[in-house]
């Protein structure tokens, strides 16, 4: 049996990687999502083990000290990372694992799996990807400040990543997206 593709979607804050995950979630059968850890608190409606696994910054630390995650980044404040066990068995099993992940941690994921996937999902525009921000209406003025200037120095790592998809539309972004997949598991690899 073939080893599944590892994928890893970035993007900045607010570009709607989340939303893009769960609609491919619903249109790719083999395609499993990787729930990471965090130490940020829960929004509203984020269910443990479902969106993250919330961690306290010890239990966290655990992780990191005991070589549980793959990578990890410390992003406006909380830190986030990627179980490795889940990554490694998920390939292993043939199926496909998508990791949405900021820029830190997806080029740390490039130095250990060069055969990975990346893609990175741009906002249509600045205006826009502010508009998101704010609308999403969870955050403090000084986290939404901080998320766009952050936002600003990530798109300009764009270069590191194999595909750019714009998210002008969730449907057609999706759409991109799946043909990336299909066109990847027909590729000759040497
Ligand atoms: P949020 O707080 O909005 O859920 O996530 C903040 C940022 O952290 C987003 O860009 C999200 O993609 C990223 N992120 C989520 N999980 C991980 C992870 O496991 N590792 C890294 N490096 N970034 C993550």
């Amino acid at each position: 049996m073939s080893k599944g593709l590892l994928i890893v979607l970035s993007g900045p804050s607010g570009v709607g990687k989340g939303t893009v995950c769960n609609a491919l979630r619903g249109k790719m059968d083999n395609l499993v999502y990787s729930v990471s850890a965090t130490t940020r608190v829960p929004r509203i409606g984020e269910e443990n083990g479902v969106n993250y696994f919330f961690k306290s910054h010890d239990e966290f630390k655990y992780m990191m000290e005991n070589e549980q995650l793959l990578e990890y980044a410390e992003y406006v404040g909380n830190y986030y990372g990627t179980p490795r066990d889940f990554v490694e068995d998920t390939l292993q099993s043939g199926k496909d694992i998508i990791l949405e992940i900021e820029v830190q941690g997806a080029l740390k994921v490039k130095e250990k799996f060069p055969e990975g996937i990346f893609i990175f999902l741009l906002p249509p525009s600045l205006d826009e990807l502010k508009d998101r921000i704010c609308g999403r209406g969870t955050e403090t003025q000084a986290t939404i400040d901080h998320r766009l200037s952050v936002a600003v120095d990530e798109i300009g790592l764009v270069g590191h990543y194999d595909y750019a998809v714009v998210n002008d539309q969730i449907d057609q972004a999706c759409k991109r997206i799946e043909s990336i997949v299909i066109a990847e598991h027909c590729k000759v690899r040497g």
